[in-house]
């Protein structure tokens, strides 16, 4: 290659010295609670699949019916040869199960935030955001062209400050927030936040990723838990969490929806949405309505692992972070350490992934609980951690 490339070299060094340098490792396995690297089967407290769905039958069945009915690929951009039968079908669904009016379907959860924040607001705009947001809100919120501040993670007080300040220079605005924060577990107080965009006439959008499926006593996620199903707002998930598949999603009214099919860029030119991941995500709507045990059992395992980690000696070298979702962390001192941990882990048979910077400020052990965990898996894991601190 021509020394045009010849940065990548020492950045790939310097990304290396300071522990930032990730590649991913070959997963052997079906999803599910055992997952298999290099041969060895280990539990896997690091899946999104929080439902168990990725790989139950009746999504399986749905996406092969629907290949062979409608091939592989949809052949096209939505609003040229790839508007399938099965897109509208997911969309009323979705639609119904978050109880708002109308939905729409984006190929991933990245590319619905990139694409609805980018509609949404621009150079003449103002966006308020949490710290801790997903990195496809930043992302979304950069390539809108708005003016971006951003609050301390949680901290309504400094949101409303910033409101104060800025919103009368700016003619629109867009609050932004993770509702299940990703890589800690905590949730935003959405009343509040939905109190305070009222006062400010800002529009608000929350990431539903972590919650759909998950919150709300029929897993309907974070608008549902805290009851806020009459006020006005945007909400955006994913279809490749806790309903198995691959895919995203925004839902609110219809005249949004009506807007973001003609604005949203990355709604407009890309291919749709495969008629496999389609129709199992569509499988996955009906298997959550008509068989809730899933949703009871991943909150069953849930709350033991949060009893059980809250229960450590104060010894113990890490701290766990609160949360009321299905991801736990424990957070540690120094990147070594927790790796240390995670790889300790793995040789007891425990997948249990390390979270470092840049995506969080400080790393720690990322939990996430599925409904196919079984209890004895569980308590095996808190051994695990129980016998590094003697
Ligand atoms: N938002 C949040 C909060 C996420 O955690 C993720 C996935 N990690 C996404 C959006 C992106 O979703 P997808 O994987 O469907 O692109």
């Amino acid at each position: 290659m021509s020394q045009a490339y010849d940065w990548i070299a020492p950045e790939l060094n310097r990304l290396e010295r300071v522990g930032w340098y990730r590649t991913p490792q070959i997963s052997q396995s079906p999803p599910g609670p055992v997952i298999q690297f290099n041969g060895q089967s280990l539990v896997n407290f690091g899946s999104n699949d929080y439902l168990g769905l990725a790989g139950h039958p009746k999504l399986i069945e749905a996406a092969v019916n629907a290949t062979q009915a409608w091939g592989v690929g949809s052949t096209g951009s939505r609003l040229l040869s790839g508007h399938r039968q099965l897109h509208q079908d997911l969309e009323i669904a979705l639609a119904q199960f978050k109880q708002t009016e109308a939905a729409l379907v984006f190929s991933s959860g990245y590319l619905a935030n990139l694409g609805v924040v980018a509609a949404l607001v621009s150079s003449q705009d103002l966006v308020i955001a949490d710290a801790y947001n997903h990195a496809s809100l930043k992302s979304g919120a950069k390539l809108s062209g708005a003016k971006v501040y951003e609050f301390a993670h949680g901290n309504l007080e400094q949101a409303q400050e910033l409101l104060s300040q800025h919103r009368p220079h700016y003619r629109r605005c867009l609050i932004l927030s993770d509702s299940v924060f990703s890589m800690d577990g905590d949730l935003c107080d959405l009343p509040k936040l939905l109190g305070l965009a009222a006062g400010f006439g800002a529009m608000v959008l929350i990431d539903e990723a972590h919650a759909t499926g998950v919150l709300g006593p029929t897993g309907r996620g974070s608008v549902e838990h805290f009851a806020c199903q009459e006020q006005p707002l945007i909400q955006v998930g994913t279809l490749s969490k806790a309903l198995g598949s691959l895919g995203g999603y925004i839902v609110g009214s219809q005249r949004l929806v009506d807007y973001l099919r003609n604005r949203a860029r990355s709604w407009i030119y890309t291919t749709g949405l495969s008629p496999a991941d389609t129709a199992a995500a569509l499988a996955a709507l009906h298997l959550i309505q008509a068989e809730p045990e899933h949703h009871h059992k991943l909150w069953q395992n849930r709350n033991l692992l949060a009893q059980l980690l809250a229960e450590l000696p104060p010894s113990f070298p890490l701290k766990l972070l609160p949360s009321e979702s299905a991801i736990l962390c424990l957070q540690g001192e120094t990147i070594p350490a927790v790796q240390a941990m995670s790889q300790i882990l793995h040789q007891a048979g425990y997948w249990v992934p390390a979270i470092r910077p840049p995506t969080v400020p400080r790393s720690r052990l990322r939990l996430s609980l599925m409904a196919s965990h079984r209890p004895a898996q569980i308590i095996g894991l808190v051994e695990a951690l129980q016998a590094w601190t003697v």
